[in-house]
């Protein structure tokens, strides 16, 4: 088993290395050899990349990896189609790598570490891909979404199609031009897409650049002028900090797009169960972050006050998750996550290992979680542990 990962591990760096190199050769191999770049091909070029990138925002990543939203089938499989055609290999792939991101951000366990450097973010990770040194994290709910399913069946055929067939086609049937279509409109274009994206790991966590309005519980920054380039993506800090929102531009100067998109995709039907954190709570993430700026203590699950709550023994915590409640405890306080469960950020999975367990250790020390995970928790306290009992765990 450990050898079939390590082979598939071998096999799929090799595939990023493949990509990585051709893409710029062919571009440069055609731009040396005269190959010229028509007006028509590069309104195509522009078209795909932006499509092709909003299908990544809204869909790799804001769609299957943080399950923002639900895609009705028809926007599912475009999506993924136009995602595809992009290089950025499968959803399950991509939603592996980021997931992991998120959950073990700025860590030894980080797919990519910002505290590499920018190298290592934008490029370097994947030149050198290792993903035995990621964190685990949980896809499972991908195993039931038939769109993943049916790309990783044709995932060759597509990724042929709608990487290099498709614009060199269109060039070569719609004004005549086969060259300019296979260099400027697969290999230049996918090189600048690859870019988009990955500006989006390097600056948008890097120290020189944007500002953090909502949290330095990890590097992520908000740089909005390069929004604009990445259909919304480096308005990053709130996205770090409130990862499930659909949203990661709020004011009109962060330019979102993909966030208008889902927007319209909703009034369409296309689009629904839109995920937004209220205001309440952006403004107290913001309000926590002035605080801790001016070097005040914020608001943390640790030192809040629970003397409140009522009391249950450790054997009716476990009594009561085995009848069905989705409890967990963590510093002795019981909390109910039942409405939340479906929406973790990290996938359901890693709270279902620890209903009726005590998660102290997974909640502080395994998983890099923000003052609003603290805050979603809080909402959800019933009970204090009596401590005589919560030893037996
Ligand atoms: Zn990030
Ligand atoms: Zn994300």
């Amino acid at each position: 088993m450990k050898s079939e990962l390590a082979r598939d591990a071998l096999r799929t760096r090799w595939i990023i290395r493949f990509s990585l190199i051709t893409t710029p050769l062919t571009a440069a191999f055609g731009i040396l050899s005269g190959v010229a770049l028509r007006t028509e091909t590069a309104l195509m070029v522009l078209v795909l990349h932006v499509v092709g990138g909003l299908a990544i925002t809204t869909g790799y990543h804001r769609l299957w990896a943080h399950r923002s939203y639900r895609a009705s089938p028809l926007l599912g499989y475009a999506l993924a189609l136009l995602g595809t055609g992009q290089g950025q290999l499968s959803i399950r792939w991509w939603v592996k790598h980021h997931r992991a991101h998120h959950r073990y951000v700025d860590t030894d366990r980080d797919p990519y570490d910002a505290r590499r450097g920018f190298y290592h973010t934008h490029i370097g990770w994947l030149l050198s891909y290792d993903p035995s040194s990621w964190g685990r994290v949980d896809v499972s709910d991908l195993d039931s979404d038939p769109i993943v399913l049916w790309q990783e069946r044709y995932f060759w055929y597509i990724t042929a199609c709608m990487m290099v067939v498709f614009p060199t086609a269109v060039a070569h049937f719609g004004w005549n031009d086969f060259k300019g279509g296979f260099v400027y409109g697969a290999g230049a274009r996918l090189w600048i897409s690859f870019n988009s994206t990955w500006f989006v790991n390097s600056i948008a966590h890097a120290s020189w650049a944007g500002s953090q309005p909502y949290s330095s519980h990890t590097s992520a920054r908000n740089v909005p002028l390069l929004a604009l380039f990445t259909g919304g993506e480096s308005n990053h800090n709130f996205h770090h900090t409130f990862p499930m929102d659909y949203r990661n531009g709020l004011y009109w100067y962060e330019s979102d797009i993909s966030r208008y998109l889902i927007e319209l995709w909703s009034i369409f039907g296309l689009a629904s169960n839109l995920k937004a954190v209220s205001p309440t709570e952006i403004e107290r993430a913001r309000r926590g972050q002035k605080q801790k700026q001016q070097q005040q203590q914020p608001d943390t699950l640790e030192e809040s006050d629970f003397s409140d709550l009522p009391s249950m023994s450790w054997a009716e915590f476990v009594l009561q998750t085995n009848s069905g409640y989705c409890l967990v405890c963590i510093r002795g306080v019981v909390y109910d996550l039942a409405d939340f469960i479906s929406d973790h950020p990290g996938g359901p999975a890693l709270i279902q290992d620890f209903i009726g367990k005590d998660a102290t250790e997974a909640f502080f020390t395994d998983n890099a979680h923000s003052a609003y995970a603290s805050s979603l928790l809080k909402a959800r306290r019933t009970a204090l542990v009596t401590p005589s009992e919560n030893s037996g765990r």
